[in-house]
């Protein structure tokens, strides 16, 4: 392969208009291209989103996001060395604009883009005035020009790629955002440009910086113990001058001291005259997903498969209602007698096996029920069963020991609002009535069962979405913080891939790909 070297837009726009795919894998750097950027590189060809990618790197120095001139005339330039490792790393070509190919006119000329106030108040952008300005506005003068089908980012400037997977949300720009996590040499030390400048003794010093943000987060998991102070103490006594050490919500950037949600422990500090910038994330255990939603939106086959796509445990808590609705079916209680249903809540044994391939077996009192729970007379009743604050507080209390150490999607009515409010993402899924319906009578018909007329199954979905949506404990509802995902006129592997793609700009690839 030979790696294309464009210079000016001109050059730029004609390269793109060659290309037969449209599908532009864009990294946009500032040069001082090193191993770390080599990974994105490499994420970004080996990334397919519908046909082969073509990876495309942009070096460009942009003044806007300096404040100080010194730091903007010492940052590395060597466009040979840095076309040497994108062309290693897989880059079909490389970029190099000049400041008035991206600001023809000049700066003056264009419009500027103030990146939220709430995200830059803390940790760089509350040290670095103007900075996440000055990066949202070259993005965007960027993405306009290279028009990208999906945009790679390092994970390491984590506030930089929040800003811009705002940034393409609020514009809703066609471009999917793809983090990649920060990649380290052998002792730690994250690359980065700036480490070039760094002697001897400072990178002795530099990869205390990791060391103690890992430290942290091994004693969090621990003890729930977090003690900035500590930390910053660490850092000064290995020569490390602290710019700042926070802690706070991956997502909005507000200050957090302890979650039982993942956070970010994020420092930047001053070695001899260079300034290095870390973290790490913080959490008790692994990344949760709740997935709730209203009768037949096709949360369980989902679920399933995305749950197997990511190594994930797969916990259908639906299934425990029918588990105890077709226990008491089959003993004939009364199923509005809460007195009664609790006496049997107080020997049942309900077991279920999880694993990581989806599939959940059921055991009640040592029989494998799996098949059974799926018939209509256990459907057509569940929900009366679901409303019982017994059988309610006997199964989401089952179902918060499964999630103690986390790794697991869990999909059902309250898992966002009730079971998980702590859960990393949250999706409600849902789709018409009319589709719904359909969906049931194929699945019916599948499983082998009478299938009633689409009408009566339309309103057999009613009547339980009522139910389930009325009762007074933790109702059918959509949390505020849960994504919805409405699915009609999507197959499921286009429902699987949107839920991946969620959970991907939700969790942060070194949460997940350590999982
Ligand atoms: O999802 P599935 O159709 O198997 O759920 C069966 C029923 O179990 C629901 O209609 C609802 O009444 C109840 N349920 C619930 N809370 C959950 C999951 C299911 O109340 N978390």
């Amino acid at each position: 392969m030979t790696l294309t070297i464009l210079k000016t837009s001109a050059e730029l726009q004609s390269w793109r208009n060659e290309q037969k795919s449209n599908q532009i894998h864009f990294v946009p750097t500032m040069g001082g291209l090193h191993l770390g950027h080599g990974q994105l590189i490499a994420a970004a060809k080996k990334s397919e989103d519908k046909s082969p990618p073509i990876v495309l790197v942009s070096i460009f120095i942009n003044p806007l996001q300096f404040n100080n001139e010194e730091d903007y005339e010492k940052y590395p330039r060597n466009l040979l060395d840095d076309c040497n490792v994108a062309e290693k790393s897989g880059a079909d070509a490389v970029w190099a604009p000049s400041f008035n190919d991206v600001f023809p006119g000049g700066e003056e000329a264009h419009f500027k883009i103030n990146a939220p106030e709430k995200l830059q108040k803390s940790l760089c952008g509350a040290k670095r005035k103007g900075h996440f300005n000055g990066v949202a506005t070259v993005i965007v003068r960027l993405l306009n020009l290279v028009k990208p089908s999906i945009l790679f980012l390092g994970e390491k400037d984590w506030q930089q790629y929040i800003i811009i997977r705002q940034l393409i949300q609020d514009f809703n720009l066609p471009i999917k955002l793809k983090g990649i996590s920060t990649f380290r040499d052998k002792n730690g030390l994250a690359f980065s440009s700036r480490n070039k400048h760094l002697n001897q003794v400072e990178r002795v010093s530099a990869e205390a910086l990791p060391k103690i943000l890992e430290e942290a987060a091994r004693i969090y998991k621990k003890k729930k113990l977090l003690n900035i102070k500590e930390i910053k103490s660490s850092l000064e006594r290995k020569s490390l001058q602290v710019e700042y050490v926070e802690a706070v919500d991956k997502t909005s950037l507000n200050p957090i001291i302890n979650s039982k949600s993942i956070f970010l422990l994020a420092a930047a500090v001053k070695c001899g005259k260079t300034r290095l910038i870390d973290h790490t994330f913080l959490m008790m255990r692994a990344p949760i997903v709740a997935i709730d939603g209203p009768a037949g939106a096709g949360k369980s086959t989902v679920t399933q498969a995305f749950a197997k796509s990511l190594g994930l445990i797969y916990l259908d808590t639906g299934a425990m209602y029918r588990a105890v609705t077709w226990l008491l079916q089959s003993r004939n209680i009364d199923l509005k007698n809460e007195k009664e249903i609790e006496k049997v809540l107080e020997t049942v044994d309900l077991e279920l096996k999880l694993d990581k391939s989806g599939m959940q077996t059921i055991i009640i009192n040592k029989q494998d029920i799996t098949d059974f729970i799926r018939s209509p007379k256990v459907t057509e009743s569940v929900s009366i069963v679901a409303a019982h604050g017994c059988v309610r507080k006997k199964l989401t209390n089952q179902q918060k020991k499964f999630g103690k150490s986390g790794g697991l999607v869990a999909e059902g009515r309250d898992i966002g609002t009730a079971v998980f409010p702590d859960a990393e993402l949250k999706i409600f899924l849902t789709a018409s009535t009319q589709e719904r319906a359909r969906r049931r009578s194929l699945d019916l018909k599948k499983k082998g069962f009478t299938v009633p007329s689409l009408i009566e199954l339309e309103k057999q979905i009613k009547t339980r979405d009522e139910l389930d949506s009325n009762r007074d404990i933790a109702p059918l509802r959509k949390s505020n913080d849960a994504k919805e995902v409405i699915t009609d006129g999507m197959n499921i592997d286009e429902v699987v891939e949107t839920l991946i793609e969620l959970f991907r700009i939700e969790i942060p690839q070194e949460v997940w790909s350590s999982n």
